[in-house]
């Protein structure tokens, strides 16, 4: 049976990962620290035996007994106000957490593939964004704590490859959305639904012209997979290149969960990016992949899930 390890494991894309894996037949080890992950995604692996589960957190020594095939670094903050609010935790699992993954992939000769983002083409000059573009950070601006983190994770992952013959993998993840993901996390999905939900105004930052583009989970996912089963070693991009303004996404959000609330405007938050879309010719090209989840499907199971939530949890989170 191959063995793997999944950093971040209780997160939203940690946990569906380790969903996929159990599928295909894999024993995994998850390992986080809970900084902002849920044991409630995973609870329903715990009674399987080819499942454990180690509380740890990664910019510690990392130790696994046995042998390890295969390694998904995912753990880090990932929405902007958790990245803003531990941003030292953030810095460190992107460049000291990486590292002792790395060590740990190259002692027990694993394959590792490492989380990386959109964001490290910060406020990007390029658009739809390549993999060849090489991006537009602020380094000293609020946000530059995970994007610097980031860039620093590919740097470094890309070094172990060369330098030691690591056999590495690099996903730029672009926004994905679906179950699991944290109410009160901050992201504009989870942010506009939890407000329709209690019955407050959607709450659109700057003029709302700013676009990004939702790629579903499942899909992801399946990116993910791909990729790391693939001989690439250089980065490529997964995410859905279906664009939308941040204003039309909102009253799109309106519309499907039937709130009778309104668009209200806030200022912009510093160095939020103006545009994002992925070019993913390269995924298409090596990976045999695309999207296949549309935004209505996606976006309806993700407000069938939020609606499972109970009232306290709704109310927890208003801020
Ligand atoms: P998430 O916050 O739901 O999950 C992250 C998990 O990492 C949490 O369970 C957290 O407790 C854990 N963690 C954080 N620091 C840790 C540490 N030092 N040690 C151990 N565990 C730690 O976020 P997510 O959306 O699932 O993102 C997962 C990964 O994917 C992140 O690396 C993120 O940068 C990347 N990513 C996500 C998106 C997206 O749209 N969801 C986009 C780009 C990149
Ligand atoms: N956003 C918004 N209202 C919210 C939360 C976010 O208008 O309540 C905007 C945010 O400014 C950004 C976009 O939605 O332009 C996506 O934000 P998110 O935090 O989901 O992800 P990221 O900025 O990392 O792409």
């Amino acid at each position: 049976m191959k063995k793997i390890l999944i950093t971040g494991a209780a997160g939203f894309l940690g946990s569906h990962l380790c969903d996929r894996f159990i599928n295909e037949g894999f024993h995994v080890i998850a390992m986080d620290n809970l900084i902002t992950g849920d044991l409630k995604n995973i609870e329903h692996l715990f009674k399987l035996e080819q499942f454990e589960f180690y509380h740890h957190d990664v910019t510690k020594f990392v130790h696994v007994p046995g042998k390890l095939d295969y390694i998904l670094h995912f753990a880090s903050p990932a929405s902007p106000i958790d990245y803003l609010k531990i941003p030292i935790q953030t810095l460190k699992v992107g460049a000291l957490g990486t590292h002792n993954l790395l060590g740990l992939a190259r002692e027990k000769k694993a394959r590792i593939l490492i989380a990386s983002t959109s964001e490290i083409y910060g406020d990007p000059l390029v658009h739809p964004q390549t993999e060849e573009y090489y991006g537009n950070v602020n380094t000293i601006g609020p946000r530059g704590v995970y994007d610097e983190a980031k860039r620093f994770q590919e740097s470094i992952t890309m070094a172990y490859h060369r330098f030691h013959g690591l056999e590495t993998r690099i996903v730029r993840i672009f926004n994905t959305y679906g179950p699991r993901m944290r109410l009160n996390d901050g992201r504009v999905i989870p942010a506009f639904m939890g407000q329709a939900l209690r019955g407050e105004d959607l709450t659109v930052f700057g003029d709302g012209s700013q676009t990004r583009s939702f790629c579903y989970v499942d899909d992801e996912i399946e990116g993910i997979y791909r990729l790391l089963m693939s001989d690439y070693s250089y980065p490529v991009n997964i995410g859905n290149p279906n664009e939308i303004t941040i204003k039309d996404f909102a009253e799109e959000i309106i519309k499907l969960t039937g709130t009778t609330q309104k668009v209200i405007y806030k200022d912009l938050p510093q160095d939020d990016p103006l545009q994002r879309q992925p070019d993913i010719s390269k995924a298409k090209e090596i990976l045999g992949w695309e999207p296949k989840v549309g935004r209505a499907e996606g976006m309806k199971k993700t407000f069938d899930y939020f609606k499972t939530l109970s009232k306290k949890e709704l109310k927890k989170t208003e801020h």
